[in-house]
């Protein structure tokens, strides 16, 4: 996976004795689109830059950089008492994007008419609205899935460039399968939305997982599962389709951290 080939640095400053220099113990990748997971046993508070994060009752706790993350960023960890604190810094390592140029595509498939900024606004606030809910979880996510087997037609972050207007950056991994492949969630939570003929996005499940982290399943043909309902990982919520803005029957699959989209291969990597 291309991701690989960078190296990361870890700065780890003590402002405590470094005798605690082995009790944090981090997976995941310090890169643009990383996720990392961090354990820390005695850790009663947790900062990610100044944000705080939930701890669970094992001391898990987990955090991410969206595809620009500036070069830097800090962990703070409280234990007992307010004088017992560890430090980290980490620098994050920039990440090298696909650029795609599709030149020749008929101007509507680009750019969407008018009549269609009041349904995509209404479909926008929806999808936002959905992810403010926060569910609160004990149960740490630590293992994850491939949601659909397909061959994978699209990675996170690529820039794509139609007709020479440059378009948001790809959010996530699609991959390409039959239509009516089942499709399962990644992880245990809770489903968030469970929607049908968005625009951009067609039919649409977006689940939280808690500790801020969230997927979101787009292009779905058939959804078996509503909003409310707690999933189990590797449940199947609906099946891969072709609604919305979707040239082919494929799987978009989007990963957040914190509302930010991260890198779903860095996430299944990860995975124990
Ligand atoms: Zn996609």
């Amino acid at each position: 996976m291309f991701y690989k080939k960078f190296i990361f640095f870890v700065i780890i400053l003590f402002s405590a004795s470094t005798t605690f220099s082995n009790e944090t113990i981090f997976n995941g990748k310090f890169v643009q689109g990383g996720i990392v997971i961090g354990q820390n046993k005695l850790a009663k508070k947790v900062f990610f830059n100044k944000k705080i994060i939930q701890i669970s009752k094992d001391g898990y706790f987990m955090f991410g950089f969206g595809r620009d993350y500036k070069s830097s960023s800090t962990l703070k960890i409280i234990k007992d008492s307010k004088d017992d604190i560890l430090k980290y810094n980490f620098n994050i390592e920039k990440s090298i994007y696909k650029i795609e140029k599709i030149s020749g595509l008929p101007n509507k498939m680009v750019t969407p008419g008018p009549e269609f900024y009041k349904k995509i606004n209404e479909d926008r606030t929806l999808i936002k609205n959905s992810m403010n809910e926060k569910y609160v979880v004990d149960k740490f996510p630590l293992t994850f899935i491939k949601p659909t087997e397909g061959r994978i037609s699209g990675i996170y972050g690529s820039q794509r460039i139609l007709n020479g207007v440059k378009k948001n950056p790809h959010g996530g991994l699609d991959i390409a399968a039959p239509e009516g492949t089942p499709i399962k969630t990644m992880s245990d939570g809770k489903v968030l939305l469970a929607a049908k003929g968005l625009y951009y996005t067609g039919n649409i499940v977006i689940i939280d997982h808690g500790y801020d982290l969230q997927s979101m399943y787009i292009h779905m043909k058939d959804i078996n599962i509503k909003k409310g309902d707690l999933v189990k990982q590797g449940q199947i919520i609906g099946t891969v389709g072709s609604t919305g803005r979707s040239t082919g029957p494929h799987l978009h699959w989007n990963v957040y951290w914190n509302k930010v989209r991260v890198n779903p291969e860095i996430l299944l990597a990860i995975s124990k």
